[in-house]
């Protein structure tokens, strides 16, 4: 029977960035167990993009600090993750949406993102961003008016676009290597990572005594934390507590985009508006004949997405155009028509995409699971007995979060000062009878 101070199962973005900030806040044996290699499951599936533009104000609180936090880490590794602020640019064709995004902008910006700019001229002083790094980049967002100033800045857009809003804290990094500074820097402070499934959790007289590995090993550990990402559910229940979350299987697939559709320097591109996808006469009508098919000429939702991704000329392409909540299992089905749909839809913000039509490029398709609260807001804090934690349900911006969720689950074990967000992301808000009403209301935050 080994001791350790700190026991935290799952070695995902979470699960690592909890041992981190653990260590840093002084805890010493801390040993962090997965049955898979760290790093790769969901969290070596993302499209690694992160931002501070969020409606839910507690949510935008803690992005903003796991912005600073991982800025932070950035100056001190020499950027080893290669964070950049390209920012994200939600692109719209609907004259009839731009009273709703300014209207939505507004309130986003009073909430703490960050100062609105409204640019409708050429001679605007609308500042691009710069591809590469993420210092002196504006915060808060640009919101430019008319095609040809939008065409400016960004050539490679529909001549339909009418508004584009770029949101500025905002941008990608590779979060491997985040993971990997945080598990490498938790390493030197004393945690250890041990290759097991966790499959039971001792409590007695309703404290946490230790945990049970694969193997046979027993540790003993007055704290265990739950960091099991989409296996959030099951493992809270080896400690005696039924968590309030589902998962959702979520793809993503990336080209080679040899014509160089979409710029190399380009922020994250995502289309506003509902659409209908780009057929041939032909092909639609066929498709519509026959009831298997027919959804793929009706309407789809808005939120088609794509970047450019590393040196070369691959784009990632995303789209949730159908919501599937399933049990996580180790490999996600992929749906083999996601690349093409995804293109096409695509073809509305960037019309050169039609290019590829009837010679689509050999996609890379994979996948994950987003593993979410009613609210989609995330859960950390103490769950069940004394001395059991959880870090999770980070849905799709478990990267962009990570760092701040780990701060604040230390905070939370350490007994440390709290941050005003605490109270929204405890498990202990469902017991709110006002809060759980509230439920019923709640729209849906969206992530991207
Ligand atoms: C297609 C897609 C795109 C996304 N895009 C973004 C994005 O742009 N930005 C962003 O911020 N987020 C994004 N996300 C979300 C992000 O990837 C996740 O929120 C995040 O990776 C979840 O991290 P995690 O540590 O909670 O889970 P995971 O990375 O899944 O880690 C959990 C770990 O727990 C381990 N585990 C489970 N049960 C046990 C057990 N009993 N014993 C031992 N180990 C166990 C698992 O093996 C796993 O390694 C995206 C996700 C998907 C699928």
């Amino acid at each position: 029977m080994e001791r350790f101070d700190a026991v935290i199962c799952g070695a995902g973005i979470v699960g690592v960035s909890a041992a981190y900030h653990l260590a840093k806040a002084g805890i010493r044996r801390i040993l962090l167990a997965d049955e898979r290699p760290p790093l790769s499951f969901t969290s070596d599936r993302s499209t690694e993009c992160y931002r501070n533009w969020w409606p839910d104000p507690a949510m935008l609180a803690l992005m903003n600090r796991s912005i600073d936090l991982m800025e932070a880490l950035a100056e001190e590794s020499g950027n080893v993750f290669r964070m950049n602020r390209r920012g994200y640019l939600y692109v719209t064709a609907d004259e009839g949406k731009i009273a709703e995004m300014k209207a939505a902008s507004d309130l986003i910006s009073r909430l703490g993102a960050g100062p609105i700019r409204i640019h409708s001229s050429e001679s605007s002083d609308y500042q691009p961003s710069q591809p590469e790094g993420f210092r002196s980049a504006p915060s808060g967002a640009d919101l430019l008016l008319g095609n040809d100033l939008i065409r400016k800045h960004f050539p490679c857009l529909t001549g339909k676009a009418v508004a584009a809003l770029h949101a500025r804290r905002a941008g990608w990094l590779s979060a491997q290597q985040l993971g990997m500074y945080l598990l490498e820097s938790g390493r030197r402070l004393g945690v250890r990572f041990e290759a097991g499934k966790v499959t039971g959790v001792d409590t007695e007289g309703g404290k946490v005594r230790g945990v049970r590995l694969s193997s046979g090993v027993r540790i003993e550990s007055p704290i265990f934390i739950n960091a099991a990402g989409p296996f959030l559910k099951e493992v809270g229940k080896l400690a005696g507590v039924d968590l309030p979350v589902h998962t959702e299987l979520h793809l993503k697939a990336v080209i080679k985009d040899a014509l160089g559709v979409v710029g190399r320097d380009a922020p994250l591109l995502i289309w506003n508006d509902a659409q209908t996808l780009p057929w041939e006469d032909e092909e639609r009508a066929a498709l519509a004949e026959d009831p298997e098919t027919r959804w793929l000429t009706e309407t789809f939702p808005p939120g088609v997405h794509t970047r450019p991704e590393g040196g070369g000329t691959d784009i990632l392409m995303l789209w949730e155009y159908h919501t599937l909540p399933m049990d996580p299992v180790d490999a996600p089905p992929l749906d083999e028509q996601y690349p093409e749909i995804a293109l096409r839809g695509l073809a509305a913000m960037l019309p050169r995409m039609r290019e590829y039509f009837g010679r689509m490029p050999r996609p890379q398709l994979d996948g994950g699971f987003y593993t979410k609260t009613r609210e989609n807001r995330p859960l950390v804090g103490a769950m069940g007995a004394e001395g059991a934690f959880v870090a999770g349900a980070v849905s799709g911006y478990g990267i962009m979060s990570a760092c701040a969720v780990g701060e604040l689950l230390a905070a939370h074990i350490t007994e440390s000062a709290l941050p005003a967000y605490a109270a929204d992301f405890a498990p202990s808000r469902y017991d709110d009878l006002e809060y759980r009403k509230k439920l019923e209301h709640w729209g849906d935050s969206g992530q991207l």
